[in-house]
């Protein structure tokens, strides 16, 4: 009997290959169905909760007592003092053990929790927070929003209505504010734009913006279209921040590094170079794919494309939200 180089007989390698289909050798996906073939996939969703939540959390202050926690799905800010913590987002659950220890260090009760949207990565240690004494506060839509099933375009990620311990208790309509630790924080709710659930959170003497996941700095964004998100809402809630910021305003983007004005600037202007070209070949009559396949985004690809998605992904984010 002859051995192939795998040291399966050919009569193994050729079952194999039937159950495959001739399509995966072609695509020279073969190594990655075998593996698949060892390991069964994992949820997508539990996939990507683990690969976020390995990433470690690294600290920066913003102002005297503002630290900005970046990592582990996105950026939270922290407000800390002698009324207790303030906390901005939530990360991804596998990241909750080390979420803790950094609160910790702040050594005072975490008093309120804020979610900027309803996404899993900003509200997925809502629960822990809660059952630890926290006030969950978010715009309404959010609280809605995780009480359905969605399925995300695009990431192709399925989410099953969160339980009831992780639903903010504290909701509203347009704004909320809250004075603690010597800062005023003004929540506002912006109409429909990475989701329909979006607030940005002003600290109004520490001049900084948590803008949640309307800015994703220095890469393209996700923008939700299955929670009411689109392309032109992203573009109008730009400009809303640029006209709460001025050229000492530390911006918090939901997703990237610690921005400023500029960088919220050139991400709008990014936006609305996008928004314009996709709105044009859709017109035309395209679908989807015709339009990914016309390469609008060639040109941006080398300062937008090294996020989570590339132009061709971008492109159809775009095309279903216009
Ligand atoms: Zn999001």
């Amino acid at each position: 009997m002859s051995r192939t180089v795998t040291g399966r007989t050919r009569r193994e390698w050729l079952r194999m290959m039937a159950a495959m289909g001739a399509g995966a050798l072609v695509d020279g996906l073969l190594p990655r169905e075998l593996a698949r073939a060892a390991n069964p996939p994992q949820d997508p969703v539990a996939a990507a909760r683990a690969r976020i939540g390995a990433i470690p959390i690294q600290a920066q202050p913003l102002g005297e007592n503002l630290t900005l926690l970046a990592g582990p799905g996105g950026n939270v800010v922290v407000l800390h003092g002698s009324d207790g913590m303030v906390v901005v987002d939530t990360f991804v659950a596998p990241a909750w053990p080390k979420f803790q220890e950094s609160l910790k260090g702040f050594a005072v009760p975490v008093k309120f929790v804020i979610n900027t949207h309803w996404h899993f990565d900003h509200t997925d240690n809502n629960a822990p927070l809660r059952a630890g004494g926290a006030t969950l506060v978010a715009h309404e839509n959010t609280k809605l929003r995780m009480t359905e099933p969605h399925h995300l375009a695009v990431l192709e990620l399925d989410f099953p209505p969160s339980p009831a311990a992780a639903l903010p208790q504290r909701v509203f309509k347009d704004g909320y504010k809250l004075e603690a630790n010597g800062d005023r924080l003004a929540v506002t709710h912006v109409p429909p734009a990475h989701t329909d659930t979006d607030v940005v959170v002003r600290f109004e003497k520490a001049n900084v913006l948590h803008a949640g996941d309307v800015f994703f700095n220095g890469r393209y964004p996700y923008i939700d279209g299955s929670t009411g998100g689109r392309v032109d809402g992203m573009i109008a809630a730009a400009d809303r921040l640029l006209s709460l910021a001025d050229s000492d305003t530390k911006i918090v983007p939901g997703h990237g590094p610690l921005g400023t004005k500029a960088d919220l600037a050139k991400f709008r202007d990014m936006l609305s170079t996008a928004a314009d070209r996709v709105r044009k070949l859709k017109a035309s009559g395209k679908s989807v794919e015709e339009c990914a396949a016309a390469k609008p985004f060639a040109d941006l690809d080398a300062d937008w494309g090294k996020g989570t998605f590339n132009g061709d992904a971008f492109v159809k984010v775009v095309y279903l939200t216009l």
